[in-house]
């Protein structure tokens, strides 16, 4: 059975954000998925890698990489950042779900990332990047809402184009650490659009994981 890890990050569960998860979810699992959805405001998640992230950080100088690569060797991650890692290596498809923040991911899944894709376990240190990287065979996708609508990302307009917008997730993260970076799932402003829009919106994340095998592929 394919399993799929859902990072999500948003603070009110009666988002439009969580809506777009919740339909994503149930998607996957009526295509057969093993869905984890790691909840990061719910579970109470740290954004901030630091010494407790290991049971047993070194004195002196804190160097987060070396300790990332020791406590990978060591089996040393504290209990919160081993039990994402176990998820996230054990799932054939990553979703990130979460409302655009400045540009990028809120701080919470941003911090996910600085402390789950581990330095020895999930890149570098004989794990390896990008076309040799740990995930390569696997795929990632963002579902994501916005505030600005579809028209205010574009070539001629101020925010720029999506994909200038998000390099530094899609390459910087995903396919840094090797994985087949499928085109995002985006809800543009659901805050100005109306009911039947919403609706509209969720057939469409509805569809969108229904046909993950055709989905365009970003890098991969
Ligand atoms: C710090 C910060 C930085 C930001 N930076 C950016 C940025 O860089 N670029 C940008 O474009 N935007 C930015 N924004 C705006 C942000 O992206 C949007 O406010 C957010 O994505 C909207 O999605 P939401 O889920 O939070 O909306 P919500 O306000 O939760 O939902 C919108 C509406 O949908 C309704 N709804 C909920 N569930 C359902 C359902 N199942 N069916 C139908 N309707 C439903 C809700 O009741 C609500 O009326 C920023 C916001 C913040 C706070």
């Amino acid at each position: 059975m394919p399993r799929a890890l859902i990072v999500h990050a948003h603070p009110e569960p009666g988002s439009f954000c969580a809506a777009q998860m919740r339909e994503a979810a149930g998607t996957l699992q009526a295509q057969g998925y093993e869905v984890q959805i790691s909840d990061l405001y719910a579970q109470g998640w740290s954004a901030g890698l630091g010494r407790g992230d290991f049971t047993h950080p070194q004195g002196g100088h804190f160097k987060p990489q070396a300790e990332q690569v020791r406590a990978a060797q060591d089996h040393t991650f504290a209990p919160d950042v081993a039990a994402e890692l176990e998820k996230l290596l054990g799932a054939d498809l990553l979703v990130f779900s979460f409302p655009l923040w400045w540009f990028s991911l809120p701080a919470l899944l941003k911090g996910w990332v600085d402390r789950v894709f581990a330095m020895g376990a999930a890149y570098g240190a004989g794990v390896g990047t990008y076309d040799k990287g740990r995930f390569v065979g696997r795929r990632a996708l963002l579902l994501f809402t916005t505030g600005g609508p579809e028209s205010a990302y574009g070539p001629q307009a101020d925010n720029g184009e999506l994909e200038t917008v998000l390099f530094h997730v899609h390459n910087g993260m995903l396919r840094f650490a090797g994985y087949t970076v499928l085109a995002p799932v985006v809800g543009f402003s659901p805050v100005r659009v109306s009911d039947d829009e919403r609706a509209a919106q969720l057939g469409r994340v509805r569809e969108a994981f229904q046909t993950l095998d055709q989905r365009t592929k970003v890098f991969g």
